[in-house]
């Protein structure tokens, strides 16, 4: 059983990097955003209630996130364990996160925000499975008009504006060193450089944490 938090800036790697991970090691990729939009797409209440939050690039309640990880981890579909994506974005996610679950580490992937909005404005997302292109470049997408792993269609996220960004960006700054901080106290935090490509990326996660090697393609 091996159980991950993954956190970084916007353009950071986050869903491609966990995606490698668990792909390969038999985790569950729990993506927070992806289940609020996945909510949006559905038009269910909840999708209604996070809907604008989201487009404004604004973070949605803390209860009701808090409700979505823990419903999620509930299910106990993750015989082999999870990474968590996207969460916690804020300190009090942190403390109630810690005061329920053990994890094994928090990857913690670091890119320059000149970087990380260049990445963001640039890059597109498969309806269907959610894998991301960042012009062409990234793991299992190419740069044509579906996705490489599963022939969905590529579209672009509608809070991936320059307003929206920047405003997520700027919450990233005001609190990752808090979530770091409260996760250091209990478990291991590791940063990663996050500029490499996606594979030297996914190769020195795996190093660092003395995982087998990834399995091509
Ligand atoms: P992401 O796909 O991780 O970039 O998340 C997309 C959007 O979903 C964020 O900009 C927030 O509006 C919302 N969201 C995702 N994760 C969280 C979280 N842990 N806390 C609050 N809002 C979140």
């Amino acid at each position: 059983m091996r159980k991950y938090v993954i956190v970084g800036v916007q353009g950071s790697g986050k869903g491609t990097q966990s995606m490698l991970l668990a792909r390969d090691l038999g985790l569950v990729h729990i993506a927070v955003g992806a289940i609020f939009r996945r909510h949006v797409d559905d038009r269910t209440k909840l999708g209604a209630r996070v809907r604008d939050v989201i487009a404004a690039g604004e973070l949605v309640e803390d209860d009701v996130t808090e409700a979505v990880v823990r419903d999620r981890l509930e299910l106990h579909d993750w015989n082999h364990g999870f990474v968590i994506d996207g969460f916690p974005r804020n300190r009090h996610q942190a403390e109630f996160f810690l005061e329920r679950y053990d994890i094994d580490a928090v990857i913690h992937l670091d890119l320059p925000g000149d970087e990380a909005r260049r990445r963001v404005l640039a890059r597109r997302v498969c309806a269907e499975c959610g894998a991301t292109e960042h012009g062409g470049t990234a793991h299992g997408v190419a740069g044509g008009a579906r996705c490489e792993a599963c022939g969905g269609e590529l579209i672009g996220r509608t809070d991936d504006t320059e307003e929206s960004l920047a405003e997520r960006l700027r919450l990233h700054r005001e609190n990752i060193d808090s979530v770091l901080d409260a996760f250091r106290r209990k478990e291991r935090v590791l940063t990663f450089d996050a500029s490499p490509g996606v594979d030297a990326v996914q190769r020195e996660i795996r190093r660092v944490l003395d995982l087998p090697p990834p399995s091509r393609p």
